[in-house]
């Protein structure tokens, strides 16, 4: 099975492209034919359009033909989390409040992805404007889980994780705000990874929160994630928050950074609440890079206990003011029964908006209000500060952390009611958004029940070449890129 085409990397893929072994439209049909074989028991895609894709693909064979190639990505098919604009495409965020919202105007990113020759393949699905951390607030369908479908994929960006761990992409796109990229990586056992804040233009993403979102790549592998990477990152003078800085090959970088490196290991991740069978694998992936001659140190970060706290009323805070955008008027769903325009925003988004992107609303108006600014908001500030410069010194000592992922494998469809049980899957993602640093999510293991373990990297900022070749010397050494899930 793992033969199969839509199951290969970007790297063995544009290969056989440039060996004209394959053509572009022979791997966009695979993916299609697969994703029509598999998609009724997966669940990942909002929205895809065969037809474009496949004339995206011939314009891939056109240009090869005439022997003009953009890049490892031409001709390969890339799925996008749907909160990504795409030019004339339908742009939902997961809620009602756009289902018939198409996009005038290409993201940043998509805009690249295009200049790299990637064929743009379906919206895939997430929680609700990317508030959840299993998908199942999303207000089309539930995503399940390709290894297990009574399990959830993660979330928010689960459609993302689950399309590339069941071959219904070859790569994808998603965000990570608080861990929306790295936790569903690791439930559907795929590489999922977070740029530094500011290395990747959040221009057309949807903003949920506009301090810590940003968007990176779902792949099968570190090296497909390196070539992902690379085609997005960068200056943009669209987000004002874009950072100029100068981009390494990181593909190349792969090989030439062998280590050994010091790396971190931050006591509070590993604490009450962490599955055993978790545990166990972090400890043997902590022990191959003892073996590989790493310097391996205990590291604290003291302030991890308040980051669950800071990052809901941070998070909170941002998405109710981004959030009022969506008024009924400008775009979006508008009621069809309101008496006057104050009834029109009420009810537009009363109806609109699912219940947990209104708990969120709620929460971050009732944090920003004047009496409660000091107390809540100014404070989580402060603490977001304090979270970030315990990484800092950190980063005095070692050149990245380890940790879990997550502190479990996936758990099942409509285990966690609680909204609060659910903010506590976020808790070793966060701290990553809130410091802006940049993480990594790899396959590392499989629980007793099969369900994937995901090993997670933290690194300094901007030093994704580092981050990646870290993680690209533990994957080499070990078989789990090569296991597919049977469905
Ligand atoms: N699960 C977190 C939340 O619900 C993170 C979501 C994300 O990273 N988009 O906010």
């Amino acid at each position: 099975m793992a033969d199969e085409l839509y199951f290969q990397t970007i790297a063995s893929l544009s290969d056989r492209l440039a060996e004209k072994e394959l053509s572009s439209v022979e791997l966009t049909k695979a993916v299609i034919a697969r994703t029509q074989a598999v998609e009724s028991q997966v669940d990942a895609f909002n929205s895809f359009d065969a037809e474009d894709a496949l004339a995206q693909a011939a314009a891939s064979d056109a240009r090869r033909e005439a022997g003009e190639i953009l890049g490892p990505l031409d001709g390969i098919p890339v799925g996008l989390k749907d909160v990504i604009a795409v030019e004339n495409q339908p742009l939902t965020a997961s809620s009602k409040m756009l289902a018939d919202f198409v996009s005038p105007y290409d993201a940043t990113v998509t805009q690249n992805l295009k200049k790299a020759g990637a064929v743009i393949w379906g919206r895939l699905n997430l929680d609700e404007f990317a508030m959840g951390s299993s998908t199942e607030n999303s207000a089309t369908k539930k995503t399940t889980n390709p290894w297990d479908r009574t399990c959830v994929p993660g979330g928010s960006s689960g459609g993302s994780a689950a399309a590339v761990s069941a071959g219904q992409a070859i790569a994808s796109l998603g965000s990570d705000t608080g861990g929306s990229i790295r936790q569903p990586a690791a439930f559907c056992g795929v590489v999922g990874m977070k740029p530094t804040y500011g290395l990747v233009s959040r221009y057309g993403l949807i903003a949920f929160a506009s301090s810590l979102d940003q968007i990176g790549p779902f792949a099968h592998t570190v090296e497909d994630a390196a070539i992902m990477l690379q085609s997005i990152a960068g200056y943009d003078v669209k987000d004002s928050t874009s950072y100029r800085a100068s981009i390494p090959d990181y593909r190349a970088e792969l090989s030439q950074r062998k280590g050994p490196w010091k790396l971190g290991i931050p006591q509070e991740y590993f604490g009450e609440g962490l599955d055993p069978e978790v545990n166990e694998a972090v400890e043997k992936a902590i022990a191959y890079y003892r073996e590989q001659g790493c310097e391996i140190k205990e590291v604290s970060l003291p302030h991890t206990k308040y980051c669950l706290d800071a990052y809901y009323v941070i998070a909170t805070a941002e998405a109710s003011s981004n959030l009022s955008r969506y008024d009924g008027i400008r775009y979006g769903h508008r009621s069809k029964d309101a008496k006057d325009v104050e009834d029109m925003y009420f009810k537009s988004r009363g109806e609109g908006f699912g219940e947990e992107v209104k708990r969120r609303i709620m929460l971050g108006t009732y944090v920003l209000s004047s009496g409660y600014y000091d107390a809540y908001y100014l404070r989580a500030q402060k603490v977001r500060t304090l979270i970030r410069q315990d990484f800092i010194k950190a980063y005095e000592e070692v050149d990245a952390l380890i940790t879990p992922t997550a502190p479990t494998p996936a758990f099942k469809l409509g285990a966690k009611v609680d909204p609060l049980a659910l903010y506590l899957c976020d808790i070793y993602t966060i701290g990553a958004n809130l410091a802006g640093l940049p993480g990594i999510s790899l396959p590392c293991g499989f629980a007793s029940s099969g369900l994937p373990i995901g090993l997670q990297l933290i690194g300094q900022p901007f030093e994704e070449a580092n981050l990646l070749s870290i993680a690209h010397s533990y994957e080499q050494a070990h078989e789990w890129r090569n296991s597919h899930p049977h469905i």
